[in-house]
């Protein structure tokens, strides 16, 4: 299997160098050249496997430079049983005959990015072993709030391996912050930056394609790679949970051999979402793909008008990892959309970035509103749909998951589309104690808590446990504390490798 460029249809690379490079170098992002199929007995096997052997199946059909026992290895090293609290890896929880949730935040930093971020650094370090490059892998990150502790985790202490995370200044939450900033490892780096995630993402984005940098940087025997979404090694992990949750829930009798079932997925970049149509396109019977977004409603817009629009406000919400008003992965469905044609692809990247909007003719807008719904969930809407979830169904979801609450309930009001649906849950409620005890109990019995003392009302408010690393943090020394301005980010980057001046 090959892959090429969103914006290069004529490049051919394998999946090793694809997944160390990252990006393009003229700045597209890699797709394969087709999307494997799973055939109806290819299902029927995997309903005797566990999470492990599945995504073994999934990632051999996209990874083929990967031989099978490195893929084995890789598989079980992400995969542990002392890096996930359950064993199922991604559960199901039924709410109700209709509605399951997949829970995605048992891995060690208690967000959905775990199950991607587990397994990259593997992905990574074997293609550079099997590649013979003895080059450092420098890991640029931009987050939003999850991304950059799950990379942590991840990258830590792996051998060749370097990592640095920029995140807004002010744009996480308190819990996420402190996760960061008290990250151990002798390869990490965090910094803050003055401006938010978009900002972020951009001045990253601006360092990867700088072509003086990257040589400076290879004279050192050092070279940048992406963790995030836009590195197809993050992606192809995601495809897993939807191929498994399908598989889970024929097995478990909550679906019809065949039986089509709508997903809503909590969007920010991207990258969840299609994963999501990925594993459609693989055979996965998904009828509707759920984009739910927060006050940051640029892909909302976008799929009931055709017009992207990030000319506008931006918003913190109390679902940060979703605060994001350039997704970096819709370029990869549009792709898609326009069969494949990467000057189209050119001219609306070259639009939006030129002034900041584009517009989709009648045709890929069609195919897009087939496959597609969009929605969005207000702050006021989000706190509701945490407490009713409460209320209605005993069950506590965090922000970003309830954003996906209010805006399926809205989906089945407007279409009255019965199709079962899942729900993916994307962070544990413990990652933003304060807004889901605010949800529940009302801002007055919360106020004189510390983050601490919120996590003990929400154990008991929701029966579950304290996750073990948000519990410890509260002795964790801070180890991280530089801040910087977008215009100084490359000069950080040179600081933070010894390669100044
Ligand atoms: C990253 C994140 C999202 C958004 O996922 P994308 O792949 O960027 O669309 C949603 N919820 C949580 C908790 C996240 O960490």
């Amino acid at each position: 299997m090959f892959y090429l460029s969103t914006r290069d249809s004529s490049l051919k690379m394998n999946s090793m160098d694809v997944i160390k490079q990252g990006i393009s170098r003229e700045g597209g992002l890699f797709v394969p050249e087709r999307i494997p199929r799973l055939t109806r007995s290819d299902m029927k096997e995997m309903e005797a496997m566990d999470y492990r052997q599945r995504a073994f199946k999934v990632l051999s059909l996209f990874l083929t430079d990967y031989s099978e026992s490195d893929l084995q290895s890789i598989v079980e090293a992400a995969y542990r049983s002392d890096n996930f609290e359950t064993p199922e890896i991604a559960p199901i929880i039924g709410l109700d005959n209709d509605l399951f949730v997949q829970e995605l935040w048992h891995g060690p930093t208690y967000a959905f990015k775990d199950m991607a971020l587990q397994i990259l650094p593997h992905l990574m370090t074997t293609a550079a072993l099997r590649t013979g490059d003895d080059k450092e892998i420098v890991i640029l990150v931009a987050t939003s709030g999850d991304t950059g502790k799950a990379a942590l985790e991840g990258f830590r202490d792996v051998n060749g391996t370097r990592i640095i995370v920029f995140y807004p200044h002010g744009g996480v939450s308190p819990i996420q912050k402190l996760q960061m900033v008290t990250q151990e490892g002798s390869n990490v780096h965090v910094a803050a930056l003055e401006g938010n995630f978009d900002d972020t993402q951009t001045g990253v984005k601006t360092i990867f394609t700088d072509r003086d940098f990257i040589d400076s940087l290879e004279k050192q025997g050092k070279r940048f790679s992406s963790a995030n979404s836009i590195n197809w090694g993050r992606l192809v992990p995601q495809i897993v949970y939807y191929v498994s949750a399908y598989i889970d829930l024929v097995k478990n009798k909550a679906l019809k051999d065949g039986e089509e079932f709508n997903v809503v997925v909590p969007t920010g970049n991207f990258g969840n979402i299609l994963a999501a149509y990925y594993a459609k396109n693989m055979g996965i019977p998904i009828g509707k793909l759920i984009c739910a977004s927060n006050s940051n409603n640029v892909l909302t817009d976008f799929i009931n008008t055709g017009i992207y629009d990030s000319r506008r406000d931006f918003y913190r919400t109390i679902s940060p990892s979703m605060d994001i008003l350039i997704s970096s992965n819709l370029e990869r469905l549009l792709f898609e959309l326009c069969d494949r044609e990467h000057q189209q692809i050119e001219k609306w990247m070259g639009n939006l970035k030129e002034s900041g909007k584009y517009v989709l003719d009648d045709q890929s807008l069609i195919k897009l509103q087939a496959n597609l719904w969009g929605g969005f969930a207000s702050e006021e809407e989000t706190l509701k749909a945490i407490r009713e979830t409460y209320h209605d169904y005993n069950y506590v979801m965090d922000p970003h998951t309830a954003v996906g609450k209010w805006v399926y309930d809205e989906y089945r009001k407007e279409t009255k589309d019965t199709r079962k649906t899942m729900l993916v849950s994307t962070a544990s409620p413990f990652k933003f104690p304060e807004d889901v005890l605010r949800a529940i109990l009302g801002q007055q019995d919360i106020k004189d808590q510390d983050e601490f003392q919120v996590l003990e009302t929400l154990a008991s408010l929701s029966k579950m446990e304290i996750p073990i690393g948000l519990k410890d943090l509260k002795d964790k020394p801070i180890l991280h504390h530089i801040k910087c301005s977008r215009n100084e980010m490359a000069y950080a980057v040179n600081k933070l490798l010894g390669l100044e001046g």
